[in-house]
């Protein structure tokens, strides 16, 4: 297609693009809420969206909270009902990749959070962790000899706030043992958790990474920006990838996989991207650096309700 070249949707152009479009995929932290807080007017235009008979569904590579969190924290900000199959959190997603992946009676080591292990739970995946390191001794020279499970057939690595060395150890003395038999996935690969007063925390990215270099291989990403977790959207509602906006606030996963997939891309100011980078991105010559530009941008989705008006 022909170069994209972030455009402000205006009213006229955003009736024309909405118009358009049958389905919207909403990246969530810093489009619809930032942090406990919804973005001003996101949940009106949500509503009028759904009015006018849009399929809505919610795209987010946390994997600290289950899809029925997602709809519940949605029904608290105001937003319009929505279902837990239409949330496509990189937990559930990582859980149903796994139930497919995995062969009968095998089992993933998990690092993440208890709604990872939920998830899991929920798709029938077996599983050890999440939780506390369960350390077999005092150093590092009593790990490398801890009993392995002879199930395990997979590594996961989700957001862990408890992540340690010894876990580190484990996932490494699975990947060993297995070989290219076992697989190794990470939730996604976020470097930064941008927090509110612009303070930020490392993402899940640092932890796939420092397992990625101790195994010396290559993690297969579930989130955004990899087309596995639109392939689950896509898996579960019949959706037209030229009928399909992706709404986000990070180029370089919301934006680029919306880019890679055939959906037309929404940049929301909202969050943690300025119009400077995506300049940047526009007057390079670099080819992937012009696969983070969007189609169009808008200072917040709020922007698109007098476009939605009778
Ligand atoms: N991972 C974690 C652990 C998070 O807390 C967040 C945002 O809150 C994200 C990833 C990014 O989520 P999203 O894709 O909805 O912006
Ligand atoms: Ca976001």
């Amino acid at each position: 297609g022909s170069a994209r070249r972030c455009l402000r949707l205006e009213p006229g152009a955003a009736r024309e693009v909405l118009g358009a479009a049958d389905t919207l995929l909403f990246d969530c932290d810093g489009v619809l809420w930032r942090g406990d807080a919804a973005v001003a007017g996101a949940p009106a235009a949500l509503s009028r969206l759904q009015a006018r008979g849009k399929r809505l569904c919610y795209v987010t590579n946390n994997s600290s909270r289950t899809r029925d969190a997602y709809a519940e924290k949605l029904r608290r900000l105001g937003f319009p009902p929505a279902e837990p199959r239409q949330v496509f959190g990189s937990a559930h997603c990582a859980a149903r990749y796994l139930r497919q992946a995995l062969p009968p009676g095998a089992a993933a080591y998990v690092l993440g959070g208890p709604a990872l292990g939920a998830e899991l739970r929920a798709a029938g995946v077996p599983h050890l962790g999440p939780g506390p390191a369960a350390l077999p001794g005092p150093g590092p020279a009593d790990w490398a000899r801890a009993p392995l499970d002879p199930a395990v057939r997979a590594v996961l690595v989700g957001f862990d706030e408890h992540f340690c060395y010894a876990k580190l150890c484990q996932a490494l003395r699975y990947l060993q043992r297995g070989g290219p038999g076992c697989l190794l996935l990470g939730t996604n690969r976020d470097h930064l958790l941008p927090l509110e007063g612009g303070a930020a925390i490392p993402g899940t990215g640092c932890l796939v990474k420092a397992v990625e270099m101790a195994a010396e291989r290559e993690a297969f990403i579930i989130g955004k920006p990899s087309r596995y977790i639109f392939d689950c959207v896509s898996s579960e509602f019949k959706i037209e990838p030229a009928r399909t906006i992706m709404v986000g606030d990070r180029l370089d996963t919301d934006i680029l996989m919306g880019n890679n997939c055939g959906l037309t891309t929404l940049l929301t100011l909202t969050g943690v991207t300025t119009l400077e980078e995506v300049k940047g991105h526009q007057e390079s010559d670099c080819p992937s650096r012009k696969s983070l530009v969007p189609d169009y941008y808008v200072d917040s989705i709020a922007d698109l309700l007098p476009a939605l008006e009778d």
